[in-house]
């Protein structure tokens, strides 16, 4: 069950007493130090893989400490750090913030551990993580193929307009009138940008298409380059692709990949799919690429502005971003709400790495070569 933590007149402690009600693990049974965690943006599929997951890590008697996770459905932040009073470790999501003021609140309050339920750590500032001596561990892969096969599905929805159709059958509408045309990807250019762990596999599902494969890295993959794709410069792949995929993490570099300058030197027609990060997208310029024709169709399981949406309902609200608005009202756009990951096998993955993660923290574990440590040795 998740507990939903609210600044107002409670006080702090009243509120933590709340939170510690209705978390799990660390039922004082035995004499086991307990390790204190505080899990944010808890949505319940958050809670119901980690609950049984702290049940089973306290049952085993090979585990020399308790764990006790506690879930608040607030969104990590300057203000919601101060929410881990009394916890070693917090346990965050893909849009979670730790900037350096959040980093330097939870150290102050004796939080020691950032344990990202996710591969992605835009959100977190390593260097002040390094500073504060604080360990950020991640779920490097939970399930690559989750990514790469939902990636597929929102261009078969783009192309085929799948929901649309689905929609107008479910209303007795049988006629294929209206804008249902798609295209054969068969034949077709199709280019990734970012061919590592979920870029490799989307690359060969993408092959058993029957497309021409180019890529763009900044590391060639000789896996890749093996099965048929042809590394090409990032121009001739904003030039040659008919669909183009975004496969890359969000850096500096590759924040707003897709911006105003990029529009005229794409293919006329194109279709982008976007599962990795919003911030590769400059929004504003996707808006412009859509009403002018240069791109037909927009994939996206991510959005430049998501955190303020994401992972909630607001359907009965009325949505302040004019921006999501637009996109949400053009025919062109598939819009899911970063589900790519969401597989059982994935969840089971990233449940399962993270409890590892926590557990070779509080083992002393926290060195720069471990495989899951965010802050690499020279950062
Ligand atoms: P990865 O690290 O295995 O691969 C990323 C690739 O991008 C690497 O080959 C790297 O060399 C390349 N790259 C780095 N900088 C680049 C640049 N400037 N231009 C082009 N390529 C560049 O990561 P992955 O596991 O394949 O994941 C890719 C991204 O997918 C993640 O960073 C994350 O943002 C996103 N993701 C999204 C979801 C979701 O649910 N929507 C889930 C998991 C991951």
């Amino acid at each position: 069950m998740a507990t939903e933590l609210r600044t107002g007149s409670k006080s702090l402690r009243a509120v933590m007493g709340q939170l510690r009600s209705k978390g799990v693990g660390g039922d004082g049974e035995n004499e086991k130090e307990t390790l204190r965690v505080l899990c944010y943006d808890t949505t319940s599929w958050v809670s119901d893989a980690f609950q049984p997951a702290v049940k089973a890590f306290n049952a085993d008697p090979e585990n020399s400490f308790q764990m006790m996770i506690d879930f608040t459905t607030e969104r990590l932040g300057p203000q919601s750090a101060t929410y881990a009073a009394g916890y070693e470790a917090i346990c965050t999501f893909v849009n979670d913030t730790a900037d350096a003021g959040t980093i330097q609140t939870l150290s102050r309050l004796g939080v020691n551990m950032i344990a990202q339920r996710a591969a992605g750590f835009d959100r977190v500032d390593t260097k002040a993580a390094r500073a504060y001596g604080m360990t950020v561990a991640r779920v490097p892969a939970y399930s690559p193929y989750a990514v790469a096969e939902m990636a597929i599905a929102l261009l078969m929805a783009v192309n085929r307009k799948t929901s649309k159709a689905s929609n107008r059958v479910k209303m007795a509408n049988f006629s294929l009138d209206a804008g249902l045309l798609g295209v054969d990807i068969h034949g077709k250019t199709v280019g990734v940008m970012g061919t590592g762990k979920i870029g490799q596999i989307l690359c060969n599902i993408i092959l058993g298409f029957g497309a021409k494969l180019i890529c763009y890295d900044v590391f060639q993959n000789e896996e890749v380059k093996k099965a048929g794709g042809v590394y090409v410069t990032k121009d001739e792949i904003f030039a040659q692709s008919d669909i183009l995929f975004f496969m890359m993490p969000l850096l500096p570099a590759t924040r707003h990949t897709l911006n105003m300058d990029v529009l005229p030197k794409l293919k006329k027609g194109m279709m982008l799919i976007n599962t990795s990060r919003g911030g590769l997208v400059d929004t504003k310029a996707l808006l412009q690429g859509l009403r002018t024709g240069v791109i037909s169709g927009v994939g996206m399981d991510v959005y430049e502005n998501e955190q303020e949406y994401f992972f909630q309902d607001w359907s009965a609200k009325r949505i302040q971003d004019p921006d999501l608005t637009a996109l949400l009202g053009e025919p062109g756009v598939v819009m899911t709400a970063h589900q790519a990951f969401f597989t059982k096998e994935a969840v089971n993955k990233i449940t399962q790495t993270t409890m590892e993660n926590l557990r070779d923290f509080k083992l002393g574990k926290r060195e720069f070569d471990h495989p899951n440590n965010c802050i690499p040795k020279d950062d």
